[in-house]
């Protein structure tokens, strides 16, 4: 039998967008190979290589179902293309009908991030034409970097390119663990490089983790939540000895001097110095005092803050520092420096997208986060609700100050039940709506909800085009490797059988090749369409890239993207927010949840999820290739688990007022004491006492948003006892 090797690309939202060598025989996927060629390769990770497994697990989705069951039950009957489609149209009629075109929340989260099929945009379509929804605004993984971005920078796009950090002198991963959470594909490659080259490499993270553990010379473990409070130290340290560069903050920012005297304590007496942090953060004074100096004077260095620790309460303040202390080392627009932002590059993104028009409901609806998300701007013309608040929504409606009353939820490539915030209010949530409808591949815990279920295919199934994950100098054109399985279908496909039925005519204008060739047509990056197709993978000839680097060189004729056109380290517009929480330089704000908070008498551990090397978000929590490779466990401190007589391997609950779980305990001296993890994206699956067997993490995570939008899953107390 003759094998073709089809390239395409893995599309998941795991922080990569890698190769994939696909071989097919007579219509069937026999191996994954990945990128072998040029450095820097593009090479997938185990999950993109174990793909096989999942598209022909025996789990997967292949027919359109109705429920029979009670909602939640998880049964189902298969029905046809026609009798599903009929229903789900005839659901959205009547709930627009009846209650408005608010009523019907559209949630479409990251499970197929690709220019066509994924990112929204054809169901977007399709309910702006059918006259508007409610939808949910702020990105769960970094809302909080994105308000930091916006208001001192003035833009995303402040990322250099990876080949960079061997420029440096030094480099700090705060939070950063990238053969976990890739943070763009090859920048672990890029580490190991710098490892070799002799720079150092200093890890900042509650655990001892893969990156710590491979690349760095010093770990220094801090409280989850307590970042800020260590980087304001730092600046004290800066301050006092003099180590800042005060003609870089003379030149590029303002509002320096209102930070400073919030740095020494001038207006409430209290100096934020290396004991006040260490207080709060579990490090110690003299770590804090030297990680500053040594970042003041190792120039050039490499300030990486990931995306966890602004996934807390009062998060985006923990970037705003961050940004601060880039700027007093004077390591913006350099080489080898950083500008620790959200590292957004100047290439990587298509120039064409499918148009999608307006939400008729955006005129006149209050945006009370208007300006928040540069990258939400779609979902936000309507009304919207934050990530962290979708189920209180359907609880509350307006009746509670939300934008609508939600009877109708429309779920696509997501599985909000197991990755948005207290899971066991969005189950009384999913109970309540009159109607919800699941585009998916697989039955998660949300698809279990459903009152009609259609199955969607996998990016193997489909042609598409792969852009780089936080942009990058490459394009990749996906190949259609195999036949759609079963019956399932794409997400535009349904769309488009779907839009005559709302009484919605042009909206399958274009065929899934016309489509593709018009979103990479204008593109001076790409080459032409058919030579496009036919390669490995489009690498661009692109240059090493410092960002800001011309802002740097000549200011005047290159100012920021700011009103002032400087570095905001004090923000007139967040002034005028006038929100208390919302300080307009940066702060560490205390969380709630923190160990000060009183609760911490009856909860005294702090949990944390960090991403997994196993999964992307939910997505190959059911592929056994992946999740044998460890088992899923809490890690708990030897000091936490000799106090509560847990022995590595033994079975605890782990519980608050919002929920239980029951894990095995991994027990370890790689993370410190006081701080509990677990990775996140385990299928919830509760037992009969609604006791969540499956280690799905947000049965206890509190569904709160911070002020700054910061999707505050890392801030969350608990208590672990031996079952
Ligand atoms: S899961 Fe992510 S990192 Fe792994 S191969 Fe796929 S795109 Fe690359």
């Amino acid at each position: 039998m003759a094998t073709r090797i089809v390239t395409t690309s893995c599309s998941y939202d795991c922080g990569g967008r890698c190769v994939l060598k696909v071989h097919v025989e007579d219509g069937v996927v026999r191996r994954i190979e990945t990128d072998d060629g040029d450095e820097p390769q593009l090479r997938a990770c185990l999950r993109g290589r174990a793909n096989r497994q999942r598209v022909y697990a025996p789990d997967r989705l292949l027919y359109p179902m109705k429920r029979v069951g009670e909602r939640g039950e998880g049964k189902f009957q298969r029905v046809s293309w026609d009798e599903a489609l009929d229903s789900v149209a005839r659901e959205l009629l009547r709930v627009k009908d009846t209650y408005g075109p608010a009523a019907m929340f559209f949630y479409n989260a990251s499970g197929a991030l690709t220019a066509f099929h994924g990112m929204r945009r054809p169901f977007t379509r399709l309910f702006n034409m059918f006259g508007g929804y409610t939808s949910r605004w702020g990105i769960a993984s970094y809302e909080g970097l994105a308000f930091a971005c916006r208001y001192t920078y003035g833009t995303m796009t402040t990322g250099n390119s990876r080949d960079d950090l061997l420029n440096s002198r030094l480099i700090i991963l705060w939070g950063m663990n990238p053969p976990d959470a890739l943070m763009r594909t090859g920048t672990a490659h890029w580490l190991t490089r710098a490892k070799e080259a002799g720079i150092r490499i200093i890890c900042v993270d509650p655990r001892y983790s893969e990156a710590a553990a491979t690349f760095a010379q010093e770990w220094l473990p801090v409280r989850p939540g307590a970042d800020a409070a260590v980087l304001v130290a730092m600046a004290y340290v800066m301050i006092k000895e003099g180590l800042h560069d005060q003609r870089f903050l003379d030149k590029y920012t303002v509002g320096f001097e209102r930070f400073r005297d919030y740095v020494l304590g001038v207006d409430d007496g209290q100096p934020r110095t290396p004991g006040w942090a260490e207080a709060i953060s579990g490090m110690p004074a003299a770590s804090i005092a030297a990680l500053a100096r040594e970042y003041a004077t190792a120039k050039p260095a490499a300030l990486l803050p990931a995306w966890s620790p602004g996934r807390t309460a009062y998060g985006e303040q923990f970037h705003r520092v961050a940004i601060t202390l880039a700027a007093m080392t004077g390591n913006i627009g350099i080489p080898g420096g950083n500008a620790a932002g959200h590292e957004g590059l100047p290439y990587g993104a298509l120039s064409r997208t499918m148009p999608v028009g307006q939400n008729p409901l955006g005129q006149g609806v209050e945006r009370a986060w208007e300006g928040l998300n540069a990258y939400s701007k779609v979902d936000r013309e309507g009304p919207a609700v934050h990530v962290a608040k979708g189920f209180e929504a359907v609880l509350e409606g307006t009746k509670a100050g939300y934008p609508s009353d939600v009877k109708l939820l429309y779920l696509i490539a997501g599985n909000p039940l197991n990755q948005a915030l207290n899971t066991n209010k969005g189950v009384a949530a999913l109970k309540k709506l009159e109607t919800v409808i699941v585009q998916e591949q697989f039955m998660t815990p949300t698809a279990r909800f459903a009152d009609i279920l259609l199955p969607v295919n996998t990016f193997l199934e489909r042609s598409d085009v792969g852009t780089p994950f936080l942009t990058g100098p490459y394009f990749i054109f996906m190949n259609q490797a195999i036949p759609s399985q079963g019956e399932s279908k794409s997400d535009w496909q349904i769309a488009c059988e779907l839009a005559p039925r709302l009484g919605i005519a042009n909206y399958a204008e274009k065929s899934e090749e016309e489509w593709l060739r018009y979103l990479t047509a204008n593109n001076p990056s790409l080459p032409d369409y058919d030579a496009f197709r036919s390669m490995p993978a489009f690498k661009m000839n692109a240059p090493s890239h410092v960002a800001f680097r011309e802002q740097v060189q000549d200011p005047v004729k290159n100012p920021f993207p700011t009103p002032s056109g400087k570095i905001e380290i004090y923000s007139q517009r967040i002034a005028d927010m006038n929100n208390p929480m919302l300080p307009p330089i940066p702060e560490y704000v205390e969380a709630w949840e923190s160990p000060a908070d009183p609760l911490s008498t009856k909860y005294p551990l702090q949990l944390i999820s960090t991403h997994s090397k196993h999964r992307a978000n939910s997505v190959f929590s059911n592929v056994p290739w992946v999740t044998e490779l460890e088992p899923h466990a809490l890690w708990v401190s030897f000091q936490d688990a000799v106090a509560r007589g847990i022995k590595d391997g033994d079975s605890v609950r782990v519980f608050n007022d919002r929920g239980e779980m029951r894990a095995p305990a991994k027990v370890t001296e790689r993370i410190m004491p006081g701080v509990v993890h677990i990775p996140a994206g385990a299928w919830y699956a509760p037992d009969k006492d609604g006791i969540d067997r499956g280690g799905c993490v947000n049965v206890l995570t509190r569904d709160e948003m911070s002020p700054g939008g910061a999707f505050p899953d890392n801030t969350c107390l608990v208590q672990v006892e031996r079952v």
